[in-house]
C-alpha cells in the first residue's frame, strides 16, 4: 500500500488473511487483505478475538513490573526494555485520577497498549492494571472492560487519626473485601488483585501489616499483591527520600512477613526513578515483587520534546509554571519552584537538563493534566515524529530500573 509505513513485527496471520500495523503522515492505521482501517475500539475487539495473545492476562505471584503510560504511546517501547528479562509487563496501568487529566477512558488505556503489543510483535502475555480505584461503580467498569488486575484504593475509609490498627484499617479492609467480592461475581474470569494502603499518613507497621493480611485472608480475598506505606518518602519521578538503611530494616521486616504467609507479593508504588533503594527491594524480597512507574514515562516523552521541540517544550514549561499550585493539590511532593532555572536564562541546548532537575521534573510531572489539555495535538504530533527516538529514551530509562531490580 502506497505511503504507508508497516511496522514488519506487528504481521501477524489469521484464515489466510494477513493483518498488520501501518504508519502514514504520522497517523497509524491497521492494515488488512480487506484493505484499510482506523484505530477504532471496534476494531480493536476484532483483532483481539482473532489473536488472543493480544488480550491482557494475570500474572499470579510471579515478579512484575508496570509501565504506567499516560500518553498510550510507549508501550511498543516497553517492549524493547523487555529484551530477554524475566518479568511480567503491565503496560495497561492507569489510576482513575490519570485517566481523568488525560482525558482517557478506561477503553482507551487497554487498546493504546493493545494496539502497542500488536505494533512491537510482543507475545509474551500482558497485564492490564486499573490502579487506585475507589469506587464500587469504576470497580464494575473495569470488570467490563476486560481489566485483568485490579488495585483497589481504599483510602477513604482508612482512619488515620486513630490509635489502634482495628480502628486505622477496620473499615478499609471491609472495602477491600467488599470490592474483591464485587469482581468475583461480576467476572468468571481469573484476576490479579492488589490491596493497596500506601496513600496513608504514617507508614505501615509490620504488626498492620499482618492484621490486614489475616483479615483479608479469613474472608476468603484471594489477593496476589499488597501495596504498603513503607517509610521515608515516595515523592513522584525522583529518588528515595530518607535514611535508605532505615528503609532496609523495615523493608526487610515486611518482606519476611510476606514470605512467611506466602501467596502475595510486595507492590511499590510510586516506583519512578526510586534507583536508590531497587536493590535493597529487589534483595530483600528475595527478587519477587511488584513495582509501579508511571510519570518517569511521560518525563522521558518530555526530555523528547525538550530535544526536539525547543519551542513547545518552553510553553509547556511556563504552562507548568502557571497550573503548579492548582495541581500539586492531589500529589505529595515538595517541590521548590525558585530551585527551577528561570527559562528565559537558557539556551535552547540547556532545556533538556531541566529533567536532570528534582523540581523540574515534579513541576513538569504532576502538571501533566493542565499541559496535555492545552497542547495535546502538538505533543503527540512530536512524538509520533520522533517515535524512534521516544522508544529508545523509553528503553534506556526504564531499562536502567530493570536492571537495579536484578532484573
Ligand atoms: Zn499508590
Amino acid at each position: 500500500m502506497q505511503g504507508f509505513k508497516i511496522y514488519p513485527e506487528s504481521k501477524l496471520e489469521k484464515n489466510n488473511k494477513t493483518y498488520s500495523l501501518a504508519q502514514k503522515d504520522l497517523k497509524k492505521y491497521l492494515l488488512s487483505d480487506d484493505g484499510v482501517s482506523e484505530l477504532t475500539h471496534a476494531n480493536a475487539n476484532k483483532l483481539r478475538k482473532f489473536f488472543p495473545h493480544l488480550n491482557p492476562t494475570t500474572c499470579g505471584i510471579k515478579r512484575s513490573f508496570g509501565f504506567g503510560d499516560r500518553l498510550g504511546l510507549a508501550t511498543a517501547g516497553h517492549v524493547k526494555t523487555l529484551k530477554a528479562r524475566d518479568i511480567f509487563p503491565v503496560f495497561a496501568q492507569q489510576s482513575i485520577r490519570e485517566m481523568e487529566r488525560t482525558g482517557r477512558s478506561m477503553e482507551d488505556v487497554l487498546d493504546d497498549a493493545m494496539w502497542g503489543v500488536f505494533q512491537a510483535g510482543y507475545r509474551g502475555g500482558y497485564g492490564a492494571d486499573i490502579d487506585h480505584v475507589k469506587k464500587e461503580e469504576d470497580v464494575i467498569k473495569a470488570c467490563e472492560c476486560g481489566y485483568t488486575m485490579f488495585t483497589i484504593d481504599p483510602s477513604d475509609y482508612v482512619n488515620d487519626r486513630a490509635k489502634d490498627i482495628v480502628s486505622i484499617y477496620g473499615k478499609a479492609i471491609e472495602h477491600i473485601i467488599r470490592c474483591y467480592n464485587l469482581i468475583k461475581k461480576k467476572t468468571s474470569a481469573p484476576f490479579d488483585f492488589e490491596a493497596s494502603v500506601d496513600e496513608t499518613a504514617t507508614p505501615t507497621t509490620p504488626q498492620a501489616h499482618r492484621f490486614i493480611v489475616e483479615k483479608l485472608r479469613k474472608a476468603g480475598v484471594n489477593f496476589t499483591s499488597l501495596a504498603l506505606r513503607f517509610i521515608g518518602d515516595f515523592e513522584k519521578g525522583i529518588d528515595y527520600i530518607g535514611d535508605i538503611e532505615v528503609f532496609k530494616e523495615q523493608f526487610l521486616a515486611h518482606a519476611a512477613i510476606c514470605r512467611e504467609f506466602g501467596g502475595y507479593k510486595l507492590s511499590i508504588h510510586s516506583g519512578s526513578d526510586k534507583f536508590s533503594i531497587y536493590p535493597i527491594i529487589s534483595e530483600m524480597a528475595h527478587g519477587v515483587f511488584h513495582i509501579k512507574t508511571a510519570g518517569t514515562n511521560w518525563l522521558e516523552a518530555v526530555r523528547l520534546i525538550s530535544h526536539k521541540d525547543p519551542a513547545l517544550y518552553r510553553r509547556m514549561h511556563e504552562l507548568a509554571l502557571y497550573s503548579f499550585e492548582k495541581d500539586r493539590k492531589s500529589y505529595h511532593v515538595t517541590t521548590d519552584l525558585s530551585k527551577v532555572p528561570a527559562l528565559d536564562k537558557l539556551s535552547d541546548e540547556k532545556l533538556p537538563e531541566l529533567l536532570n532537575e528534582n523540581n523540574a521534573r515534579q513541576l513538569m510531572h504532576i502538571t501533566y493534566g493542565s499541559i496535555l489539555k492545552d497542547m495535546r495535538e502538538e505533543i503527540y504530533k512530536t512524538l509520533n515524529l520522533y517515535e524512534d527516538e521516544h522508544y529508545k529514551m523509553l528503553c534506556t530509562h526504564l531499562g536502567r530500573h530493570l536492571s537495579l531490580a536484578g532484573i
